[in-house]
């Protein structure tokens, strides 16, 4: 989640460019994987810094999963949700800068996403829905060009800035197991130290009372979960 008030792709500036040669290839019937229900994870869960791999296929879960995830990103009030924060090992991540369920036509998803151009640096105030009400600046590429699957299996080049640009930029480092505040100057990275430690303390007493497996056997089903469906 990013807390500005910009809430809208630049429409000018969005290009997209569809290769249709190129396609995630889509599985029509359903396999039989058995998924938990999602539910957004708070900092430190283990999947918040798992270096996902790529999507080999779209099935009829993965539609599910993204569908969800929205579903999720909404009542959380975000504009971004990475597959990590759903405790997920998968290379997508979903957004929708409106943060409004009643813009679909705003719903980008992004899967196997690959930066490919970056011009410039912007600062800016980011935040997380794996670390509520923390919030911090962050250095980020001003313009970047992404490369990604959509929902369709379709790849699509696209070029943003501004806030489309840095939510990207924020989700992309899920995906790569990377948080916003891996992400700040040691200054002020040290003035909401306090408060992850906070989030830190709450993950393992939860793991004390059984509400989360220790670290290791979520890491073994993250594992498993990629082989499953990755
Ligand atoms: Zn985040």
């Amino acid at each position: 989640m990013i807390r500005l008030s910009c809430c809208a792709f630049p429409a000018s500036r969005l290009r997209v460019f569809w290769f249709l040669e190129l396609r995630l290839y889509i599985i029509p019937r359903r396999v039989s994987v058995i998924m938990p229900a999602l539910q957004i994870v708070n900092y430190p869960h283990p999947a918040l810094r798992w270096k996902s791999k790529p999507v080999k296929s779209i099935t009829p879960e993965l539609r599910d999963i993204v569908r969800k995830m929205f579903d999720l990103m909404y009542e959380a009030r975000g504009i971004g949700l990475a597959a990590n924060q759903v405790a997920l090992p998968y290379r997508l991540f979903v957004i929708n800068l409106t943060s409004d369920p009643n813009e679909p036509d705003e719903e980008f998803v992004f899967i196997n996403p690959e930066i490919t151009k970056r011009k410039g640096t912007a600062e800016g105030e980011e935040g997380c829905l794996s670390l509520p009400q923390v919030y911090g600046d962050v250095k980020r590429s001003e313009e970047i060009t992404v490369e990604a699957y959509d929902l369709n299996g379709q790849l699509f080049e696209i070029t943003l800035d501004d806030l489309a640009a840095r939510a990207v930029q924020h989700e992309h480092d899920h995906i790569e197991g990377i948080m916003f505040p891996d992400r700040m100057v040691e200054a002020k990275r040290n003035e909401i130290d306090v408060l992850i430690a906070d989030f830190e303390s709450e993950f393992r007493h939860k793991q004390e009372t059984g509400e989360y497996p220790p670290d290791e056997e979520i890491r073994n089903q993250l594992a498993q979960l990629e082989q499953e469906l990755g």
